[in-house]
């Protein structure tokens, strides 16, 4: 089995080591292709204003000076010459990825373009301890390939990827798994914080307080903080099939020369 590994927390995360060691648990054959610097937010980007480079930094080890996107793009149409992968692993992103994160997040994109591209994806999130600003590795190191492992055997459309979070636990303290829903997070209370440079221009930073609404007990976002690793399915197509049906009798029409 040819497996890709990706992230969006770049070629040098700590993240990006975890999952290396999960895919070589699982294959001989496995493919680096990461971004050369973070990009954690970049969503499903791609470059197409600038330049594509790339370097190789030792045999199927590869940095792009790009997007995840990118990457997954270079690498199974460029890189990978001499046959496709059969799995895309993307992460582990420091962090979790959850809720809306999902439509932000480098490490579920680098998923979705897996997925276009025809290649079962997975992409793996570990939560940090918020108060601690500490992140433990133990989760998803202990947990991960196992997951990946179980999951290939139940296998999924192709239209869909898998997105796995691991809580912020001791790995002997992970409650189970649980096959969930995106959940939503209240967004309301984001915060842009002014700060001055040294000449005294203003500067900006985002402050994601990223606060958990009423969820839904099968959400993601509960399970996680309740201690279990949370599975989502997702897919691509963003169509919301109610709100279509409903609309379908009332705004479709015909014009005279339709
Ligand atoms: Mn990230």
């Amino acid at each position: 089995m040819r497996i890709l590994v990706t992230n969006d927390d770049g070629i040098h995360a700590d993240g990006l080591g975890v999952l290396e060691k999960i895919a070589g648990e699982l294959s001989d054959d496995v493919w680096v292709v990461a971004p050369e610097a973070e990009q954690s937010g970049a969503g499903h980007s791609l470059t197409l204003n600038q330049p594509l480079r790339y370097v190789k930094l030792a045999s199927r080890r590869y940095a792009v000076r790009g997007t995840p996107t990118d990457c997954v793009m270079m690498a199974t149409n460029h890189i990978i010459q001499d046959g496709a992968p059969d799995l895309v692993l993307s992460g582990v992103n420091r962090g979790s990825n959850l809720g809306e994160d999902v439509t932000y997040s480098g490490t579920i994109a680098a998923a979705m373009e897996g997925t276009l591209a025809g290649v079962p994806s997975i992409a793996l999130s570990q939560a940090v301890n918020v108060q601690e600003g500490r992140i433990d590795w133990a989760p998803a190191e202990t947990f991960g390939a196992s997951i990946v492992r179980d999951l290939l055997k139940e296998g999924w459309p192709e239209t869909v990827l898998m997105n796995v979070n691991f809580p912020a636990l001791g790995a002997e303290s992970v409650k189970g798994i649980e096959v969930t829903h995106q959940g939503q997070r209240d967004v309301t209370d984001m915060r842009i914080e002014a700060r001055h440079d040294m000449r005294g221009l203003p500067y900006y930073w985002f402050a994601l307080s990223r606060a958990l609404g009423a969820q839904p007990e099968d959400s993601d976002l509960q399970v996680v903080r309740d201690g279990f690793i949370s599975v989502t399915p997702l897919h691509l197509n963003l169509t919301h099939e109610a709100t279509r049906q409903r609309m379908e009798g009332t705004l479709s029409r015909r014009f005279e020369n339709g």
